[in-house]
Parts: C-alpha cells; sequence; structure tokens
C-alpha cells in the first residue's frame, strides 16, 4: 500500500457529502475501509488491497521490541549489573545518558509517529481519490474498557484517530466518530445483529451471517457498517440501550 505516493485534490474543492468512508480500525488489519453511497445506496467495490491497511509491521516491531525488554530485564536480573547503555551513550559529539528502556520507549514512540503518519496520509488520499466528503470512525473513548484495552495494548488509536482528524481537516472532510457498539456483529447486508455471526474467537477474521448466510472479512463487515450514516440509530432500533447507559453517553461526536 505504500508503493505508490499520490495527493489527490477534490474536483473543484468540493467533496461530495453523500459519500462517507468508513474506517475500521484492528489489530491484524490496522485499519480497514469502506465506502458508502447515499445516494446510489450501495457500497463502492473496493479491492482487498486497496481498502486494507496491513498492521504486521506494526506487530512484528512490537514482538522485536517486547523481546528485546524482556532479555535486557533478565540480563540485569541474572547479573545485577547494568548494561553498555547505562553507562552513557556517545551521540552526536555529546555524552548522553540514556536508560535502555527509555531507549526502547522512544524508539516505539517514533516507530508509532512515522506509521501513524502513513496511515492516516493513506485513509485522507482515499478519502479524496474517492471523492468522500465524510470519514467515519469509531469513538473509542467512551467505549467499554475491554474493547479499548484490547486496541490500546496493541497499538495508540487515539494517535492514529487524532492524525486522520487533522489531516481530514486540511482537505475540508468532515470526521464524524461513531459509537462503534455491535458494528463488529452486525450483518451488514441484512442487518441481523447475533453473537454468533462471529464465529468464535478460532476464526476472527470471518464473518458469516447466520440469517442470510453473507459472509465477508469480518473488517470489511465492521467497516461497512461504521459507514453508514445513521448507523447509530439503525442498532438503537434493534438493540436499545438501557437507559442508563443512555444517559451517560452523548450523541455521536462531530469533528468538522
Ligand atoms: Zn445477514
Amino acid at each position: 500500500m505504500f508503493g505508490i505516493s499520490f495527493t489527490f485534490e477534490a474536483k473543484d474543492g468540493l467533496l461530495d457529502r453523500n459519500r462517507i468512508l468508513g474506517v475500521d480500525l484492528g489489530v491484524v488489519n490496522t485499519a480497514v475501509l469502506q465506502i458508502w453511497d447515499c445516494e446510489e445506496k450501495k457500497y463502492d467495490w473496493l479491492s482487498w488491497k486497496e481498502c486494507k491497511l496491513d498492521g504486521s509491521r506494526i506487530i512484528e516491531f512490537r514482538q522485536r521490541v517486547e523481546s528485546r525488554k524482556r532479555s535486557f530485564l533478565r540480563s540485569r536480573k541474572v547479573s545485577g549489573t547494568t548494561n553498555q547503555y547505562s553507562k552513557g551513550k556517545k551521540g552526536r559529539g555529546t555524552q548522553v545518558k540514556i536508560k535502555p528502556i527509555d531507549h526502547l520507549n522512544n524508539k516505539i514512540s517514533n516507530f508509532r509517529d512515522t506509521m501513524n503518519h502513513q496511515y492516516s496520509k493513506y485513509i485522507v488520499d482515499f478519502a479524496l481519490k474517492h471523492n468522500c466528503g465524510i470519514i467515519q470512525m469509531e469513538d473509542l473513548s467512551e467505549y467499554t474498557e475491554k474493547v479499548k484495552e484490547k486496541f490500546l495494548r496493541n497499538w495508540s488509536y487515539y494517535d492514529l484517530q487524532s492524525k486522520i482528524e487533522y489531516k481530514a481537516k486540511e482537505h475540508g472532510i468532515e470526521v464524524v466518530k461513531i459509537d462503534p457498539r455491535y458494528t463488529s456483529l452486525r450483518c451488514s447486508k441484512c442487518g441481523c445483529i447475533d453473537k454468533r455471526n462471529r464465529n468464535g474467537e478460532k476464526e476472527q477474521a470471518k464473518f458469516k451471517c447466520v440469517k442470510c448466510e453473507y459472509a465477508e472479512n469480518a473488517d470489511v463487515n465492521a467497516a461497512r457498517n461504521i459507514a453508514l450514516p445513521d448507523i447509530e440509530k439503525i442498532i438503537e432500533e434493534v438493540m436499545p440501550r438501557k437507559k442508563k447507559e443512555k444517559k451517560k453517553r452523548k450523541r455521536a461526536k462531530k469533528i468538522a
């Protein structure tokens, strides 16, 4: 996906607000993109290669860093000494002391920053290329701890979303955050919401509707739900929130 670098500008500076780009954030796939056209009332056909932002580079990097962290902590325990880094390291003429763990943490944050810049650029360029005036993403800030943790553990969604918002704004694209409740369980074809649509932990990547048998990659299906303009209302009608929950939660945040 990073093979070609392109920057698209919207025709006449006007983007189509009837075309919504849905962004589903995840771990195996950092993001999956789908487009809903409100006038044509259908999803765009997109190739898998084009609509998926692979997360393998991030996963590999994390694993490398984690194992270095572990081996450092182990070696310190065994020998009771510090390693070369803590004794001071030469850097551009000055003597700087960098603790190995800080050094690794810096590496992680620099890598994350670089990757998220690339990802956000790809997503906003994608919206411009396909003439989408709106980008819809999950509002994960108030969502259940379980989901938040799962993602936070693996990557900083917050940083990526901020970068997308910032770049979208520069091009006049509106960013809408929606409640992600049931977006991964809802069938984007017939609307059926059922736990069995996601056949257990073993087959995380697969979605198969128990009602209409629509089968799709789970992230593509979720991104399709996220791309719908009134998805919160649609889901609320089928799965009403308890009153207490409703009060706690504000309506979809709009950032334009
Ligand atoms: Zn279905």
